[in-house]
């Protein structure tokens, strides 16, 4: 008998957390698979991926710079997937179809309101950014009936697109960043990717509300730039984005084998080995 396979595609990829939270939910779970790290290319994409599938791979993951690809190549997609345009998650059908899923919301939200009791319904939020990572958290954001979602990005017609095509399920608009003093907000979101060059966008003090928190997309061995801005504003919480990928990896684990692992034990596992390596 052959062992299930699953896989990440990325580029790059050699630093993907993914296949151990795989792993660890596999063994939680009781369930026998198997889930690889594979350093893929745009150019490669299709190719692979109808390779992966082609020797019976049952589930794929896709991350930077692929989201949108994988959108493109699933055959059938789920509508918080059709709105996004971003696809993080790829499952065979029992017809050989392949849907398209993108978890990365939903796994934010389950992190926010699960794990840190951080609500959202009727709250302020403010997304920075708007690249695919902005484009996969604003349905499930939305849904959670915020008061308001206002998303800011450098490039202000990336902003503007993407509140447009998102204004039909909620309060959403953009701005551009020398529009946000005087602004206040209950969350704040960093989905640019300036962390990952130990940058910060341009935020102005006093962006956020009294009680309110941040949440950094990225994450590292070490807190992020926002992370440490977040602490100077006096953020209630001021979060990296470790819950948000092991969430986003139990909902891909849920879609492919029906089950759903538990996540805390798994998250506060990763938090003391990134201690330990801090030290
Ligand atoms: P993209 O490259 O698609 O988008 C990047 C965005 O960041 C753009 O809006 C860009 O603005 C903006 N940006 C980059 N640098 C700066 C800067 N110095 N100042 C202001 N804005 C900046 O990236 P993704 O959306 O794919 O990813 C964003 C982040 O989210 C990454 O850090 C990624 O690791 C993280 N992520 C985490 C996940 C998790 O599970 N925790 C899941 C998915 C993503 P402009 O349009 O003007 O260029």
């Amino acid at each position: 008998t052959f062992t299930d396979q699953y896989a990440v595609f990325g580029h790059p990829i050699s630093h993907s957390k993914s296949p151990r939270i795989q792993q660890l939910f596999a063994i939680q779970t009781g369930q026998n698979l198997e889930y690889t790290a594979q350093d893929v290319s745009p150019e490669q994409f299709s190719e692979r991926v109808k390779a992966f599938f082609g020797d019976g791979g049952k589930g794929l993951n896709c991350t930077v710079p692929l989201k949108e690809l994988a959108w493109q190549f699933a055959d059938q997609l789920s509508e918080r997937a059709k709105l996004a345009k971003a696809v993080n998650t790829l499952a065979v059908q029992a017809d050989g179809s392949i849907l398209g899923e993108n978890t990365d919301g939903i796994g934010l939200v389950n992190d926010l309101t699960g794990n840190h009791q951080i609500s959202l319904n009727s709250k302020r939020l403010l997304i920075l950014g708007a690249g695919g990572a902005s484009r996969g958290i604003i349905g499930p954001l939305l849904a959670c009936h915020p008061a308001s979602l206002i998303i800011v990005n450098r490039t202000a017609g990336k902003a503007e697109t993407i509140a447009g095509e998102f204004a039909g399920i909620g309060n959403i608009s953009s701005c551009v960043y020398d529009e946000l003093p005087n602004q206040q907000f209950d969350l704040v979101i960093n989905a640019t990717s300036a962390s990952l060059s130990a940058e910060l966008p341009p935020l102005p003090d006093g962006l956020l509300a009294e009680h309110g928190s941040c949440y950094d997309l990225a994450y590292a061995n070490q807190p992020t730039a926002f992370v440490k801005w977040g602490h100077t504003q006096q953020a209630v919480h001021s979060l990296d984005g470790l819950g948000m990928l092991v969430e986003q990896a139990a909902e891909a684990f849920f879609i492919w084998r029906g089950i759903r692992p538990q996540t805390a034990d798994i998250i506060a596992l990763l938090n003391n080995e990134r201690q330990i390596h801090a030290n």
